[in-house]
């Protein structure tokens, strides 16, 4: 497996091959849909492995704060389960539509809430998916863009988060990440 790590200020960002279910950061985050309620991709790989707490506590959340589903940028936490990571931070990425739907803005919104949510609860780790990539039809190229941006900007305005981490599922993906990232050290 591969990895790659990089210092910004007082953090360090890394990029790593592999499945975000095995991370021990305190938080990996969910690209969730709308209903909270599970689904294919890393949100089924999530619960499968965390077992059937994240799920309640999900039906809580929706029963007590979002009725009609979490809506595309937002963020909300829930127990990691028998996850190693103690939290789950469940987003909604956009789904892309072509590109001119305000894409790049949700997206954006997704990473960064999950960022706050993270900072809010104390947490000092956090691990993200590829948000959007999947089933959600976002074009790794310009979804990395935004995600690699997003967080590396977080990071340089803001200490309080020691440790950041890509986890992509493929060797492509990871390179796609690792040469966005080093065009920004350059
Ligand atoms: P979305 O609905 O937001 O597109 P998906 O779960 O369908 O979310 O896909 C997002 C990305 O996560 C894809 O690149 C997919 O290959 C990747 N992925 C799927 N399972 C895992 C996993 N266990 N760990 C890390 N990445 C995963």
């Amino acid at each position: 497996m591969e990895e790659a790590s990089y210092r910004i200020g007082k953090s360090q960002l890394k990029i790593l091959q592999g499945d975000i279910t095995e991370q021990d950061t305190d938080a990996i985050v969910n690209a969730a849909n709308p209903s909270l309620m599970g689904g294919g991709g890393v949100d089924g790989a999530i619960h499968r492995k965390g077992g059937p707490k994240i799920l309640e506590e999900c039906r809580k959340i929706r029963a007590a704060a979002w009725p009609k589903g979490l809506p595309t940028g937002k963020a909300v936490i829930t127990t990691g389960g028998r996850l190693k990571a103690k939290y789950v931070i469940h987003t909604v990425g956009p789904v892309w539509r072509g590109g001119s739907r305000d894409e790049a803005k949700s997206l954006a919104e997704a990473y960064m809430n999950s960022l706050r949510l993270a900072v809010d609860k104390g947490l000092r780790s956090i691990s993200f998916p590829s948000i959007s990539t999947g089933a959600y039809g976002y074009p790794i190229d310009e979804a990395c863009k935004v995600a690699v941006s997003t967080v590396i900007d977080f990071l340089t305005n803001n200490g309080r988060i020691d440790e950041v981490r890509f986890i992509l599922f493929s060797s492509r993906d990871f390179e796609v990440y690792k040469k966005e990232v080093e065009s920004r050290f350059r």
